[in-house]
């Protein structure tokens, strides 16, 4: 899978525990996404991102 090694602003993933963003993980129908956290802002990437069909974005909204 594909992951990205440094956030929207530039910060990178690569280092040590300082640096090593937060990661969660968001099942869905199609297999679920990588969510990585910036430790040093609040830039979230999901990989691969969120489509229209897909069910992850529910856990967000309590759906059940
Ligand atoms: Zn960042
Ligand atoms: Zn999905």
């Amino acid at each position: 899978m594909r992951q990205p090694n440094e956030c929207h602003n530039g910060h990178g993933y690569a280092g040590g525990s300082a640096t090593t963003p937060m990661r969660d993980w968001w099942p869905c129908r199609r297999g679920g996404h990588l969510v990585i956290r910036c430790r040093m802002c609040p830039d979230v990437q999901v990989e691969p991102p969120v489509g229209a069909d897909c069910d992850a974005h529910d856990h967000r909204a309590g759906g059940g």
